[in-house]
């Protein structure tokens, strides 16, 4: 039986699984111990200032928060180089992401973007009833511009591109991301998603200065959740033209940041620094991680992201389980591939010594 009449696009989508957690794998497994690195969270826990800032703004939860964030969007820009009225933040970038759909997708709409990607694309595109045009990575997991430009038509209203690209963690440059643009319509939107910016390197360029001033089209969107460690939180922001920004606000929920996200999202930029210097050991871990499993036999795409992505293809399923009976819970793409998160130190060696328990 169902309740009422669900729309049909809705009724035809499936519930929302998110990936398992440690203590889920250790019941099922029977065993302690487990570590998760499948959800490319930070392993450290917020920054002391972040956990005294949400604490205080506990004591004043009985009154709204700022509905426009204003104080976080102030220090935002700022941050960025960029005028408070191109920033607005939103419940983690995934907010950010679905508002877009809102502002411009009809019923009926294209929206293109590379697969393998970013889960939340299909969800979003199928939940207003858009069209999906989903193009092949290219050669090395890579996104291939030429053939998402090609696959734009006057149906399309946004395009995604996820830099780096969740799960295989490549990335190209802002040079290329400017080609690409210069081939879409200036009525489409490009998204470029940088849910992991912070764990890039400069020399692909930033959006924010490379494209934007040039493409009123464009859209960056970025995240508290991965490199700043606030992923419980739910703070993500956009920025682009003031235009854009202004229409996309439209369509967030009243007081969709909540006052406890913005004050500790406001202590993460203001102690940048120490967030900086987290994410500086996680892209060391990455760089050793990755130089371990070359030793292994097992050479990964160069990862722009907190994350490795493993080509293990029709053993995907099974390496996942044994995996995870060794208390090493992954991200598996069933015959695809596995993504696994960078995380400490102590866990890295875990998953190095499980993974090469597992293959060999
Ligand atoms: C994790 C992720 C996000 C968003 O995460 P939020 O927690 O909603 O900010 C967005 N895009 C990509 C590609 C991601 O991997």
């Amino acid at each position: 039986m169902t309740i009422g009449r669900v729309r049909p696009a809705v009724a035809a989508m499936p519930s929302y699984r998110p990936g398992k957690d440690a203590k889920q794998a250790e019941a099922e497994h029977g065993i302690t111990d487990a570590i998760k690195l499948a959800s490319n969270e930070n392993p450290m826990p917020p920054i002391d200032a972040v956990v005294a800032a949400v604490s205080a703004a506990a004591a004043g939860v009985n009154r709204y928060a700022d509905h426009r964030a204003t104080a976080l969007r102030a220090a935002l820009a700022a941050h960025l180089g960029v005028a408070d009225d191109m920033v607005t933040v939103a419940p983690g970038s995934s907010g950010i992401l679905q508002q877009l759909f809102l502002t411009f997708v009809d019923p009926g709409d294209e929206v293109v973007y590379p697969w393998r990607s970013f889960e939340v694309y299909p969800v979003y595109t199928q939940l207003v009833a858009g069209v999906a045009v989903t193009v092949p990575l290219g050669a090395g997991h890579v996104v291939d511009l030429d053939a998402i430009a090609a696959a734009i038509t006057p149906a399309t209203k946004l395009v995604f591109i996820a830099n780096a690209n969740n799960p295989t963690g490549t990335a190209v440059s802002t040079e290329a991301l400017a080609g690409f643009c210069e081939q879409v319509p200036d009525d489409v939107i490009v998204c470029i998603d940088e849910a992991y910016r912070e764990f890039a390197s400069a020399e692909l360029g930033d959006p924010i200065t490379d494209l934007l001033p040039g493409f009123p089209n464009v859209i960056v969107t970025r995240t508290f959740s991965k490199a700043a460690g606030l992923a419980g939180l739910r703070v993500g922001m956009a920025i682009a033209h003031p235009e854009l920004i202004a229409s996309v606000d439209k369509t967030q929920a009243p007081f969709a940041v909540n006052a406890l996200a913005q004050a500790g999202a406001l202590a993460a930029i203001q102690h940048h620094d120490e967030v900086d210097r987290r994410v500086a050991e996680l892209v060391a871990e990455r760089s050793r991680v990755v130089e371990a499993l070359a030793g292994q036999g097992w050479p990964t795409p160069p990862s722009e992201a907190n994350f490795v992505w493993l080509d293990t293809g029709a053993n995907t399923d099974v390496w996942f389980v044994e995996l995870e009976k060794r208390g090493v819970v992954t991200r598996p793409f069933s015959g695809e591939g596995i993504r696994v998160t960078i995380s400490t130190p102590a866990e890295n060696d875990r998953f190095l010594a499980a993974w090469a328990d597992v293959t060999s």
